[in-house]
């Protein structure tokens, strides 16, 4: 499928709940949010033929995210059937928490990588940052489980807060170098923190070079990073800069897909299609490739600011 700029849409990203167990401070509202009801969450089954048009539709690449992934009960059995609709690449992003239990049966299940979040190597800062939900060891833990498993190459996602974990942005380099992982520095979205807490990709990579000249490699073709190297170190680590990067959008791929079924053209668009609503009252394969076809139709050609946003919600 081709968007009204030429761009190509092959990539889904698919939440599969709005529940987390972190309460991450620029993502979620510590006190926690207003859960939908579990009859209002896309079945199983309902996501498996849904995932058969998204294919016949020209979607090669699937993320599973959320919320938090790993809390919806037997993901591997989805995993399972969406590895049997033929798609290029099957992924998932986590916060790591439940990794390690589930790593081995997600990449039985046929998942072939996983992201990571990781925001501090420090317990305390880990601790101010999700809300006093995590610990870095059950993380590292869950890391060392995904690579074991086969789940490669794990990327790492940082996101970096201006007096929080930006001081750590070299020891996390070095981490990751050890740990055998990619790392991505992502710019903070300033949707529930407002703009105190943002760190633009220039000062993430000034910070990133006190360990050596470094040199870019590009943004990959279709992808949102760009890659770093720091040859001195053999090092290489990407920056993800969608409030800074003017052209952020230019090679957007992605469509979302809520875990209720709310099918979302762009992150800075909370208007969406209603695929759950039109599948249960009846509506045939035809006419969900349609409201597929016209949400490509509808993508905008960038963000108009993504302020408002609920990411565990949406699936960021
Ligand atoms: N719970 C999983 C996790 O944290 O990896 C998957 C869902 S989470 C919404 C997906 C990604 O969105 C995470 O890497 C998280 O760091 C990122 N994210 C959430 N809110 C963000 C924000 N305001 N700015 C930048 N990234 C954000
Ligand atoms: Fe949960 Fe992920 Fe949001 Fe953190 S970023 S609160 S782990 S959904």
């Amino acid at each position: 499928m081709r968007d009204r700029q030429g761009r190509e849409i092959d990539y889904l990203r698919l939440s599969v709940t709005d529940r987390c167990n972190m309460r991450c401070i620029y993502c979620m509202p510590s006190e926690g949010v207003p859960l939908y009801d579990h009859a209002e969450i896309l079945r199983f089954e309902e996501i498996e033929r849904l995932a058969g048009i998204f294919r016949t539709a020209g979607i090669r690449k699937v993320r599973i995210t959320g919320g938090e992934p790993l809390l919806r009960r037997d993901l591997p059995v989805l995993v399972a059937g969406l590895s049997r609709c033929g798609f290029d690449k099957l992924v998932l992003t986590s916060n790591g928490l439940l990794l390690e239990r589930h790593a081995g049966a997600l990449a039985a299940a046929g998942l072939d990588r996983v992201n990571v979040s990781l925001d501090s190597l420090k317990d305390e800062v880990l601790a101010a940052i999700s809300g006093g939900t995590a610990s870095v060891q059950a993380i590292e833990q869950g890391i060392s489980a995904a690579i074991e498993a086969g789940l490669t190459p794990v990327r790492v996602n940082c996101v970096v807060l201006k007096g929080l974990n930006d001081g750590e942005i070299p020891d996390m380099l070095l981490w990751a170098s050890e740990a055998g992982v990619h790392l991505r520095f992502i710019e903070h979205m300033p949707a529930r923190l407002g703009e105190a807490r943002f760190l633009p990709a220039e000062r993430i990579l000034a910070a990133a070079s006190v360990l050596g000249e470094t040199v870019s490699m590009g943004r990959e073709p279709g992808g949102v990073q760009t890659t770093w190297s720091i040859p001195s170190e053999d090092i290489t680590f990407g920056i993800v800069a969608p409030v800074s990067d003017p052209q952020f959008c230019r090679d957007c791929r992605r469509l979302r897909l809520s875990s209720t079924g709310l099918l979302l053209s762009c992150l800075s668009r909370p208007e969406g299609f209603d695929l759950k609503a039109c599948m249960r009252g009846g509506a045939d394969d035809t006419a969900l490739l349609g409201m597929i076809e016209e949400a490509v139709e509808m993508k905008p050609a960038a963000s108009t600011g993504c302020r408002n946003l609920s990411m565990w919600r949406t699936g960021g």
